[in-house]
């Protein structure tokens, strides 16, 4: 059986980025991949300025010197300075010409048109050179950067109101069962309500993606085909949820094979989640995950998660680490078992967990700890694998 690393890889190998789009600059770009280099398009500062309130003056000059006039932020310079002259200037204002200096104004007395300081002045002290943050032409923010608070605010400092980025897939999400009511519902005889579809489309939306809830597909072939059909139409990656493993009523595989489908992976050595289906029908990624819950959980976040990354643009982050449990926990499972867990900085808590359809052992959890098939029996402070969920 496939293990969950080589499933990954054959997921990823069809995970492609999505052509770059051109977009307006506002925070929701947050977290997206810049198509383009983006490059200056004037200098900044576009003039010399003060970085201070005080005087503008000769460095080489000593002494007393005549203020000759004044300059704020915005204003423009109309005075010249002389030997032995100052001009009163604010933070933000452009230096004047002949000036080579700005004196801040706790280092000067000031007395009737004329000032002096006890400090010796250093030529270009308190003064931010035209082109000392940036140069006209100078690519700034090259293509492959994050969209980050700082980013977007130098795009704006070079004039940019819309970028080139790697678009946000379309996430579609149908979940399958003829038990399923939705939240609205009071479920009665055999009905349960629809946890994963709610869940699967906030996972999509926390990895960056687009969700679309397309609805409960009953355990119907003909049902099923039109709605997988408007799924696959409408979706970059398309998640079904239920109807996926061998039983009477799944009947997803079969559905996606008679829609032209290819199937590339049917199985994952992994508990919980073990039926999981992976196809692709052209550049479209379709993910067969389990009804269980936690089954789905599970399933996104080792396999829907990267794909997403991938077609975002960025780097495809495992979020996998090792440390030590704070507490005993033994094992006996015949497959690799994802345990949710707290993780904290320097240490991981496993949680009471009672298996794939105890969606609400998960509430706390931030991760999963990564169990060995077999007997396990390990301490407090024993090494265990740890994979990040959250954020
Ligand atoms: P299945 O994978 O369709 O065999 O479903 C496995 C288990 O998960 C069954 O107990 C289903 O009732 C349950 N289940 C399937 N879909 C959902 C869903 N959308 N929300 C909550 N539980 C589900
Ligand atoms: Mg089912």
């Amino acid at each position: 059986m496939l293990e969950v690393n080589a499933a990954r890889e054959i997921v990823l190998r069809h995970a492609r980025r999505l052509p770059a789009e051109t977009i307006p600059l506002t925070p929701a770009v947050l977290g997206q991949v810049l198509a383009e280099g983006v490059a200056a398009d004037l200098d900044s500062p576009p003039f010399d300025k003060s970085m201070m309130d005080g005087y503008a003056v000769r460095a080489a000059d000593d002494g007393e010197r005549r203020v000759v006039g004044e300059v704020a932020a915005g204003g423009s310079v109309v005075v010249t300075v002389g030997p032995g002259e100052a001009v009163r200037i604010f933070t933000g204002a452009p230096i004047p010409p002949g000036a080579d200096a700005v004196v801040k104004q706790e280092d000067v007395t000031a007395d009737g048109g004329v000032v002096r300081t006890a400090h010796s002045i250093k030529p270009g002290q308190n003064i931010f050179r035209r082109g000392q943050e940036m140069k006209s032409g100078d690519v700034v923010v090259p293509a492959g950067t994050v969209l980050s608070p700082v980013a977007l605010g130098v795009l704006a400092a070079v004039g940019r109101t819309e970028v080139a980025v790697f678009p946000r897939p379309a996430v579609g999400v149908i979940v399958t069962g003829n038990e399923l009511v939705e939240a609205g519902t009071r479920p009665t005889g055999g009905q349960i309500r629809n946890t994963n579809g709610p869940m699967l489309a906030a996972q999509a939306a926390r990895a960056g993606a687009v969700p679309r809830y397309l609805g409960i597909a009953r355990d119907d072939e003909t049902a099923m085909r039109e709605l997988i059909r408007e799924g696959l139409e409408s979706s970059n990656v398309l998640l079904l949820s239920g109807g996926v493993s061998v039983g009477k009523y799944d009947l997803v595989p079969g559905v996606l094979k008679s829609l032209g489908v290819e199937t590339h992976f049917h199985s994952v050595r992994m508990k919980p989640g073990k039926p999981l289906l992976f196809g692709t029908k052209g550049n479209t990624l379709v993910f067969g995950l389990p009804g269980n819950p936690v089954s789905g959980y599970v399933g996104f976040e080792l396999f829907v998660r990267p794909s997403l990354d991938a077609m975002l643009g960025r780097e495809v982050l495992l979020r996998e680490l090792k440390l030590p449990l704070s507490e005993p926990l033994a094992a006996n499972h015949d497959r690799p078992t994802y345990h949710p867990a707290v993780v904290a900085r320097d240490s991981v808590r496993p949680l009471p967990w009672s298996g794939s359809a105890d969606l609400r052992g998960l509430l706390a959890a931030n991760g999963f700890i990564v169990l060995p098939p077999g007997a396990v029996k390990l301490a407090a402070g024993d090494a265990v694998s740890v994979v990040l969920t959250n954020g």
